[in-house]
């Protein structure tokens, strides 16, 4: 099972519900979704011991109210390995238009002019593509710079 379909799972089960086998199996495996469920359990009694505290605010309130104070960040990671082969695929296929019939045929038809365009869009997408993994990984790059740093002092 994998975590997304795990924590989806838990989401979806009612109060007092007992998780499926799959899912306890996952969470036995898996320490960061062990991690998540038992932040969420936290979460959900804190919004149990609050709720006679302020019974004129909504329980809607006190949700936003955890949520606002949560530490937990919820974003989708693209792991370095994915990053990295498109980062190959687009560069393999700026070597390989090279040898493309559609080149070739382009060639014969309308001369080399589209060179190049098609030299700068492939540019412009390795460069907006190696930009977006920059963005998306600096805490990693961060991280990978003061490992380099210590090593060679
Ligand atoms: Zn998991």
């Amino acid at each position: 099972m994998k975590c997304e379909k795990c924590m989806t799972g838990y989401l979806l089960l009612d109060n007092g519900q007992k998780p499926s086998l799959s899912i306890r199996v996952h969470l036995l495996l898996c320490e960061k979704c062990r991690r998540e469920v038992a932040e969420l359990a936290s979460h959900f009694e804190t919004i149990k011991s609050m709720e006679p505290a302020f019974p004129r605010r909504g329980v809607e309130e006190n949700v936003m109210q955890i949520i606002r104070h949560s530490q937990v960040m919820y974003s989708k990671k693209v792991s370095a390995t994915t990053w990295i082969s498109a980062e190959l695929l687009i560069l393999a296929s700026i070597v390989l238009v090279q040898f493309s019939p559609a080149k070739i045929w382009l060639d014969a038809v309308i001369g080399k002019q589209h060179h190049i365009i098609l030299s700068a869009t492939l540019g412009i997408l390795i460069t907006i593509f190696s930009a977006l993994l920059i963005m998306t990984n600096l805490d990693a790059l961060n991280d990978f710079k003061r490992r380099f740093f210590t090593m060679i002092r």
